[in-house]
């Protein structure tokens, strides 16, 4: 991904509203970069899918306005676009054999038999259904359905492959092995991706960047590894990946750091991210896999280290680690990650009292 380059896609203050009152996209200003796999990731009603269908010319935008390269899209039709879209359901016709599938699209665009069969041929080779060819979609399990829907979008050599929730039919085991494909794929091909799902998993493992939306808005867009690691707000994170969340009142700022008083009187130190005052609620995160536990006998404390008196609420055994349920009074419950050398559940029967250790820069303090 070349981002010194002017971007590909540009949506500037783009708004959808469909009934002429709700916003359901809201200013929206992104930046898509030639040749980058960008994963839209959101809680369902988002508005993910909408964006997507404006970017395919399926829906127009209420305000604002969508750019490829220098082609101004909200006035060219979806087939004059150079994009293909992969939809949620696959959406192949059910009476046409694969091949016919996959061609429609050269079909629709006037091209000779033979440029279309090689095409075709090309296209399924690159899913790995070649074979497939003379069959219907009905007598393919879901995993081909959905590398024909694929090869469908790649058959004409789309500038832009869109994709939304192609995998979310798909049993897990089937999930992951087909996002390495797609993975591979879009490292061979180097066309670029936009990639639609409400699985921050998916969206963490498949992409180079990762936009965040919430009710319209996208909340942050970030490399997957910023994302995770410092999230702008409280609302990324707590989507992307799990936190341990505890509410309570700045009590001092130091530049970026500061001190918060807990609701049931104990204090934390951790990074302030935005712009909280001192006494404002604020709400503090830190990743289970972030804190360790001590015994009561806590030995000397390092600075810089936060502790926190807790009790244990159970244990879950995850084969590869351990998660140690935990209760802080006046707080929300949560829980540490453990590897499983370092939890014995026999050791940590319910209601023991123990101590949470984390570092601060691990505590990222928001608003
Ligand atoms: P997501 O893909 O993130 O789940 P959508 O873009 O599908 O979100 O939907 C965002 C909001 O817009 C939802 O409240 C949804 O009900 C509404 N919406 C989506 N498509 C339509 C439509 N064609 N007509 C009316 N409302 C719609
Ligand atoms: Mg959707």
């Amino acid at each position: 991904m070349n981002v010194s380059a002017p971007p590909l896609v540009r949506f500037r203050q783009v708004g959808k509203t469909y009934d002429g009152v709700t916003p359901v996209v809201e200013a929206l200003d992104l930046d898509i970069h030639e040749g980058e796999f960008l994963s839209l990731l959101g809680p369902s009603g988002s508005g993910k899918t909408t964006c997507l269908m404006m970017l395919a010319g399926f829906e127009s935008p209420s305000t604002g306005e969508i750019w490829l390269g220098d082609t101004l899209l909200n006035t060219t039709p979806p087939h004059r676009r150079d994009i293909g879209m992969v939809f949620q359901n696959y959406a192949l016709f059910p009476h046409m054999t694969v091949a016919q599938n996959v061609g429609y699209a050269l079909t629709v665009r006037r091209v000779g038999k033979a440029e279309k069969a090689a095409a075709v041929a090309r296209a399924l080779d690159m899913v790995r259904m070649r074979e497939f060819a003379d069959r219907l979609p009905k007598s393919l399990s879901g995993g081909q359905q959905q590398r024909v829907a694929l090869a469908r979008a790649l058959v004409f050599n789309p500038r832009l492959v869109l994709m939304d929730e192609p995998l979310g039919a798909l049993d897990k085991r089937l999930r992951e092995h087909m996002q390495i494909e797609l993975k591979d794929l879009h490292r061979t091909l180097g066309i670029t991706f936009v990639y639609v799902t409400h699985d921050q998993s998916e969206a963490l493992t498949m992409s180079d960047r990762v936009a965040v939306f919430d009710r319209g808005r996208i909340q942050q867009i970030d490399r997957v590894h910023a994302l995770y690691e410092t999230p702008e707000n409280g609302t990324v994170a707590n989507f992307v990946g799990d936190n341990n969340v505890f509410v309570g009142r700045l009590l001092s700022l130091d530049g970026d750091r500061g001190e918060i008083g807990l609701t049931g009187g104990e204090r934390l130190t951790g990074r302030v991210v935005g712009s909280p005052r001192v006494g404002d609620a604020v709400r503090a995160c830190v990743r289970p896999e972030r804190m360790t536990l001590a015994g009561d006998d806590a030995s000397a404390l390092v600075p810089s280290l936060n502790t926190l008196r807790a009790r244990t609420a159970g244990t879950l055994y995850f084969g590869d680690h351990v998660r140690v349920r935990f209760a802080v009074s006046q707080q929300e419950g949560g829980f540490v990650k453990l590897p499983l050398d370092d939890a014995g559940p026999a050791q940590r029967p319910d209601g023991d009292t123990m101590t949470l250790r984390f570092h601060e820069r691990h505590l990222r303090i928001f608003a």
